[in-house]
């Protein structure tokens, strides 16, 4: 199984958009093209064809550029099938556990509702790349327009089974701000407090913060650490349940 090349195109205020290429095939995908004209430059600099489209989820930000790099293309749109008729220009409609190979590569997709109903997640495991949009940010994770906090603890669990070293593209650079919420219900996490000292280091070199590591999401992320007795006690909640230490660290950060 080869790996992928991914390469990181920002867009908009914050937001990552991500074209992903499979070097034995040639084949070429990109990851939620919020706008078209960087991903066509960048497809021409690279001199990529591109093949696929992957969506997330429908918000613009993720699908405004779906339409136009089809046209130009010829490329297929690949997306959430319980929200197909939200996802502009969808051919391939992908339900929990379906498989899409792009070349030698070949992800599995979670469906990862909570912030959108239709949310999907790709896990390319033979590239160790986990693109989750709006699901799980980096220190961080979407807010619920469109799920119960219960969906989305759901879903953040499916990542439960991959590894530490899995590289997690989310679809927006949040993670400063979000460090700064996670040190509120987190404050004595001494791992916490040294990541929040790089990313202020790489935000003032004017580097991304993108892409974070399960592993590392594992040890400062309070929203995969519910079951953490310092946050519990934090918040006053020893004793309730994984799900409802989450939303209640989820209803803090909407008003943070
Ligand atoms: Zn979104
Ligand atoms: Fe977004």
């Amino acid at each position: 199984m080869s790996s992928l090349t991914v390469e990181m195109i920002p867009v908009l205020d914050d937001n990552y958009v991500y074209l992903i290429h499979e070097p034995s095939s040639g084949t070429t995908g990109v990851v939620d093209p919020a706008v078209a004209a960087p991903v066509r430059d960048r497809l021409q600099a690279r001199g990529w064809s591109l093949d696929w489209i992957l969506s997330t989820h429908h918000h613009a930000d993720h699908t405004g550029g779906n339409l136009e790099l089809k046209q130009a293309t010829g490329c297929r749109i690949a997306g959430p099938g319980k929200d197909a008729s939200r996802i502009p220009g969808i051919d391939v409609k992908l339900i929990e556990g379906d498989r899409l190979k792009l070349g030698d590569a070949e992800a599995e997709i979670f469906e990862t509702p909570g912030h959108t109903s239709g949310h999907i997640s790709y896990w390319f495991e033979g590239s160790n790349a986990l693109f989750c949009a709006d699901t799980l940010f980096s220190l961080g994770c979407g807010r619920l327009f469109e799920g119960t906090p219960e969906d989305m603890w759901t879903s953040l669990q499916k990542f439960e089974a991959l590894p530490d070293q899995a590289l997690v593209y989310c679809g927006h650079e949040y993670t400063q701000s979000n460090a700064r919420f996670a040190l509120s219900v987190d404050p004595d996490n001494t791992s916490l407090q040294a990541r929040a000292a790089d990313v202020d280091r790489q935000r003032s070199a004017g580097e991304p913060t993108v892409p974070t590591t399960l592993g590392l999401e594992r040890a400062t992320n309070p929203f995969l650490r519910p079951h953490d007795p310092a946050i519990r006690s934090q918040l006053g909640l020893q004793h309730a349940d994984d799900v409802d230490v989450f939303a209640e660290i989820r209803r803090r950060k909407d008003s943070f």
